[in-house]
């Protein structure tokens, strides 16, 4: 017998199998799936075994190596697997062997280097009948230990071993009265026992969760469309309950757990320890037990963010992306594929329904439910009492003429109020971009591309505007074309900066800030949640991280500081992204029977992105931005494929940049349009220049072909490399 095996080689990527005698005495063993050990060359490497063949002698013109060893007692991917990896490696234009190494976890990948082990616990069984035991111990007049041990074990499955004394254990497995045996410990115990409050659902809800469950046996995708606080979590409950009754298994994404672990404790309430948690914020350890909970059958729930979308579970009865809006369900680097993508190829293998899940869901996402791609549910209002907040939008060119740069005097009346009544605040600082944009002070003007309706970027060395979708440059004003003032400048502004200014007005409030910086230890994430949750701080002041599904009943002021800084970000998506932002920190206003009030501060409160934020009008805000998206043809009314040149020369990576164009624009159908090659928004990093080339098309047969040649062009060059990009978060 002979087996394909696919391995990493160096650092060519190359799609290649090898094939490998299977010695005799692994051929009882070995499975497809597996990982194996085979010499390559002087090296010894790790590689999966792809397909089982009979050896044919004749078709082979050297003589085959044998494989040294298997790693793995069972497969490590099985056939669904298997193929899903082929779907991704077509899907991304990776490799098929980074396609399997980004489904599993560090531990499991081939080329391991650290090795990560099983945790054991050993623990002392009986080797003989009670009765014999009994017997023994009645004639035993010299060992009172072993008695003591003896006695335990009667009536017991199994002792502790580390309880005993060793010599003890040790004489009377001599005897052979016990045996030592050991068992695989989890690293992680998710049975936190949390107070298990009795909901019952709304008839809204119960509606909702009975159309899903009467169709728990089709592929349908489902947008769950409900507005913060309207209870979507009870009805992925609801859902995931019958799906355990009819004994499948359920896989649910978040954006990222560390920052909800309000709904970990939700659910480990309701489902007690058949949950396995996958997050970035696990050790390596950590992330392999939970793996192995999933693989050895332990669990039948996992919750997790992007990577947790390739669950090994055999029978998925349901798969729930919850906020499918957030752009961190993509993976940013290679292979760039995107976990809504995963869960429909998962859904249709499993023949298990997709549930989507927002307050403002994507435009891609909306706009496919209502052409009836994915089938629509809404949750209007709010659970009980509690209301969607008042939003209160604050013109800072207003109070900028007053001196007040960072607090306007409403959000300073309204945080005065709160600490008075022992009511909690958070407050948004939007986090700077990662470039440098322009705005007049006076009246909140930005320098667009005229083309692609996008902020310019200020390049410092030459003083120009640019735009880095298409290249159009312009001088940088010096007036501000709108309303004449000369104010016109980047308007910064720092989270330390904030919380200084914020202690100086308010000496005695608790403020509590999160931001990268306070959170980059494990667990400091939980920690200020809890802290806040538990009223040790009045004060939550944070970037972008603090507006996602949190839940504190006390908080009835969210203060955005700068509401324009995402909206000025050279991106399309920025109006998206910053009605999002603003939606979801205002969600975390009033959830309770207290009433909330939101206050945006920003320099453009005539953008729609932001003034309908306060009626909560997602429907219109989608309509307006549908409207631009098909003037400049972005998507959902076109696909994007983004193609990125990387190169230590200047002008070697802008001449390929210039060739891949050329020959993109000759190869692409005629409807297909490629703008560029300019510089990225981040256009030197590590020493290397970063150019890329925007496709945008509708339909194109011809694109995939041609994006392989590029790749297979430049995979050998050591002084350019090339990046695909679909459906890019960023641009
Ligand atoms: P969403 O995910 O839509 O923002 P949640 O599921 O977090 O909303 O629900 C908001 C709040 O309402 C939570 O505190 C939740 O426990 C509570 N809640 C949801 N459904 C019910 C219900 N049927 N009865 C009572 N409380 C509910
Ligand atoms: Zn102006
Ligand atoms: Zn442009």
């Amino acid at each position: 017998m002979v087996a394909e095996i696919l391995t990493e080689i160096g650092i060519e990527e190359l799609n290649k199998t090898f094939t490998y005698l299977i010695p005799n005495e692994l051929r009882e063993k070995i499975q497809v799936g597996m990982r194996v050990l085979i010499p390559f060359g002087r090296q010894k490497l790790e590689g999966f075994v792809l397909s089982i063949k009979e050896y044919n002698e004749n078709n082979y013109e050297y003589k085959l190596k044998n494989i040294i060893d298997v790693i793995d007692e069972f497969p490590v991917l099985n056939n669904e697997l298997l193929e899903l990896g082929k779907y991704i490696s077509e899907k991304t234009l990776c490799t098929l062997i980074s396609a399997y190494q980004v489904m599993l976890p560090t531990a499991l990948k081939a080329k391991q280097k650290t090795k990560i082990n099983i945790k054991e616990k050993s623990y002392i069984i009986k080797n003989k009948t009670d009765d014999e035991i009994n017997e023994y111990i009645k004639n035993n007049k010299r060992s009172e230990k072993q008695n003591i041990l003896l006695n335990d074990l009667v009536n017991k499955e199994k002792l502790e071993k580390t309880n005993y004394d060793n010599a003890v254990v040790k004489s009377l497995e001599k005897k052979e009265l016990i045996k030592i045996i050991k068992e695989e410990v989890y690293r992680l115990d998710n049975n936190v026992i949390t107070e298990n409050k009795k909901v019952v659902l709304t008839d809204k809800q119960q509606q909702i969760s009975n159309e899903i469950i009467s169709n728990l046996n089709s592929t349908l995708t489902y947008l769950l469309y409900g507005v913060t606080g309207s209870g979507k979590t009870e009805v992925y409950i609801e859902v995931i309950k019958e799906v355990l009754k009819n004994n499948k298994q359920a896989i649910m994404l978040v954006p990222e757990i560390s920052l909800t672990p309000q709904m970990v404790n939700r659910f480990t309430s309701v489902f007690g320890s058949n949950i396995a948690v996958l997050h970035s914020g696990l050790s390596l350890g950590e992330k392999y037990d939970e793996y192995r909970k999933i693989l050895n059958g332990d669990v039948k729930i996992v919750i997790g963010a992007r990577s947790a979308i390739f669950a090994p579970f055999k029978n998925i009865g349901v798969i729930i992306i919850d906020e499918e809006h957030t752009s961190s369900y993509k993976q940013d680097n290679h292979p760039r594929y995107n976990a809504i993508d995963i869960a429909k190829e998962r859904s249709k293998s499993h023949n298990c329904p997709l549930i989507l899940g927002s307050a403002t869901p994507s435009l891609e996402s909306y706009a496919r439910a209502k052409k009836g791609v994915y089938k629509l549910l809404e949750l209007k209002t709010r659970v009980g009492k509690s209301k969607l907040p008042n939003v209160n939008i604050i013109d800072m060119k207003e109070e900028i003429k007053r001196g007040n740069s960072t607090f306007s005097r409403d959000l300073i009346k309204g945080i005065k109020t709160r600490l008075e009544n022992n009511e909690q605040i958070i407050l948004l600082l939007n986090r700077r971009g990662y470039s440098t944009f322009i705005t007049c002070k006076d009246c909140g003007f930005t320098h667009k591309c005229p083309n692609c309706d996008i902020s310019l970027t200020y390049h410092k060395t030459n003083g120009m505007m640019r735009c880095h979708y298409c290249g159009y440059a312009d001088r940088k004003l010096m007036v501000c074309p709108d309303c004449g003032s000369n104010e016109i400048k980047d308007l910064g502004t720092g989270t330390q900066r904030i919380e200084e200014e914020l202690n100086n007005m308010f000496p005695n409030a608790r403020i509590v800030r999160m931001d990268v910086d306070t959170t980059s230890k494990k667990g400091s994430h939980e920690r200020i949640i809890n802290d806040f949750k538990q009223e040790k701080y009045d004060i939550l002041l944070g970037t972008q991280m603090i507006a996602k599904g949190l839940d504190f009943p006390k908080v009835t002021l969210v203060g955005v500081i700068n509401a324009d800084t995402s909206l000025n970000i050279p991106d399309f998506r920025s109006g998206e992204r910053t009605f999002q932002l603003l939606s979801q920190v205002a969600g975390r206003a009033g959830r309770n029977e207290l009433p909330g009030q939101v206050i945006i501060q920003t320099y453009n409160p005539e953008h729609y992105s932001i003034y309908l934020t306060k009626t909560h009008d997602y429907e219109s805000f989608y309509l307006k931005e549908m409207n631009i998206r098909k003037q400049m043809k972005y998507p959902p009314y076109y696909f994007i494929t983004l193609v990125r040149i990387l190169s230590k020369d200047f002008k070697k990576g802008m001449d390929a940049s210039k060739k891949i164009k050329d020959y993109l624009t000759k190869s692409l159908d005629k409807d297909s349009i490629v703008l560029g090659p300019t510089t990225s928004i981040m256009y030197k990093i590590n020493n290397t220049y970063r150019y890329q080339c925007i496709v945008k098309y509708r339909k194109d047969d011809n694109l995939k072909k041609s994006l392989k040649k590029i790749i297979d062009h430049y995979k050998t060059d050591k002084e350019i490399s090339v990046e695909i990009d679909n459906e890019p978060n960023k641009l």
